[in-house]
């Protein structure tokens, strides 16, 4: 199907976009990367009076450390976010979740600011802003408006950004503490939307304990789950440490955990998992038989 006619403009600076956003309003799209809007565009679920072009407009590209922050430009692509590889260590999330999206030719064109703005809810992007406390940095005629990733998604393809309003810049905060997570997806075939994907993303403190947590998914809300459950002081009521499998030991050594242990904490009734370094020649296989084991690992 053809899109609706509508007028296209490309300008060169981002104080033309925000006066024609001003002056448009909810008649007007900010195109980016194109990859989710022409689409709706051609089966007519979108039909905007005019298409803002931001392709042309400085300084909305690049990832950048300053302040504490890493700082990803809004159009941004995903491949540029794959191939940031200076952020392994901490911010491994991000670097999972890239090569995940779809395939090259999305990933060439397709932004982060562009993924997050179209709230898709199987998109990887908001899962992952979710799970490392992202801000986004909005701009319209009137000012600039910071707004935290925990609460910008209002549900399905509908976020706290005004009609008026473009998406300049997402910030992640990144403290001098050691950090790693990871993305895992689950997709019917390599290329796909998630059927169900979860960022996780830990700060460890000096101590080599948590000390800040955050975990986001795709299609379903789960950003309450966050540091409050696993940074509280834990009421320890049965544990139980084991060795990880061979696989699974990747995360802790490129978070700097030697001799990794998995120790699950059961507070209240709610299992939370910490990764920590052991003596080297601990017994993990005989505290494991003093301990009260939790019934599902009481069969293996
Ligand atoms: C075949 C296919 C497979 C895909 N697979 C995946 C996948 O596996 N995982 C995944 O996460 N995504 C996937 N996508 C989506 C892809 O990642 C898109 O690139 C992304 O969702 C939108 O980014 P974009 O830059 O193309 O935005 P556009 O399509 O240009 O815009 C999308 C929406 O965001 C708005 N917008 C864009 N930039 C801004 C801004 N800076 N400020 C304000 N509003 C803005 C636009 O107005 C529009 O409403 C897939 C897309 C296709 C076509």
């Amino acid at each position: 199907m053809f899109p609706a006619a509508f007028d296209y403009i490309a300008p060169g600076a981002l104080d033309e976009v925000l006066s024609l956003l001003n002056q448009h309003g909810d008649d007007a799209k900010v195109l980016a990367g194109g990859q989710s809007l022409i689409p709706l565009l051609k089966l007519r679920f979108a039909a905007p009076v005019i298409v803002i072009d931001i392709g042309k407009v400085d300084g909305l590209e690049g990832i950048r450390r300053e302040n504490g922050h890493v700082r990803i430009g809004a159009r941004t692509r995903h491949r540029d976010v794959e191939s940031a590889t200076d952020l392994r260590g901490t911010l491994d999330v991000l670097l999972d979740a890239a090569p995940l999206i779809s395939d090259p030719l999305i990933r060439n064109m397709g932004t982060v600011g562009g993924s997050i703005c179209h709230a898709d809810p199987a998109g990887d992007w908001g899962a992952v802003m979710l799970a490392v406390g992202a801000e986004f940095v909005v701009r319209s005629a009137s000012g600039e408006r910071v707004l935290p990733a925990a609460g910008f998604f209002e549900g399905p393809f509908t976020t706290g950004l005004h009609a008026d309003e473009v998406m300049t810049e997402i910030r992640i905060p990144v403290g001098a503490g050691r950090s790693g997570g990871t993305y895992l997806k689950l997709e019917r075939k390599v290329g796909d939307f998630a059927s169900v994907a979860t960022a996780v993303h830990i700060v460890l403190g000096d101590d080599g304990r948590i000390a800040a947590a955050g975990i986001g998914s795709t299609g379903a809300d789960a950003p309450t789950l966050t540091s409050s459950v696993l940074v509280a002081p834990p009421v320890i009521y049965q544990t139980i440490l084991y060795r990880p499998v061979k696989q699974r030991r990747r995360p802790a050594h490129r978070a700097g955990i030697r001799n990794p242990c998995i120790l699950i904490l059961r507070t209240a009734g709610v299992n939370t998992v910490e990764m920590r370094g052991c003596e080297p020649k601990q017994n993990v296989g005989t505290l494991r038989h003093q301990l009260k084991r939790p019934a599902r690992y009481r069969a293996r």
